[in-house]
């Protein structure tokens, strides 16, 4: 099966039988994220965790970044 990134748009193949492509099978309005967005995320998240408080114009900023 293909699935298409949720952020970045890429095309990912993906086995059905995975864990992954059987979640997306049974919820239909599960979305998928490929390894690269899901790692930035982490990153983002741990980075204002770390920082203790999210400023609205620096998420906005790396926002920016995903397209
Ligand atoms: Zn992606």
């Amino acid at each position: 099966m293909i699935v298409s990134c949720v952020l970045c748009d890429k095309k990912v193949k993906l086995d059905a039988n995975s864990f992954e492509g059987k979640r997306l099978i049974n919820h239909p309005l599960a979305t998928y994220m490929c390894e690269e967005c899901k790692e930035r995320i982490a990153q983002k998240t741990e980075k204002r965790r770390r920082e203790g408080k999210l400023r609205p114009s620096l998420y906005h900023k790396e926002n920016d970044g995903w397209s």
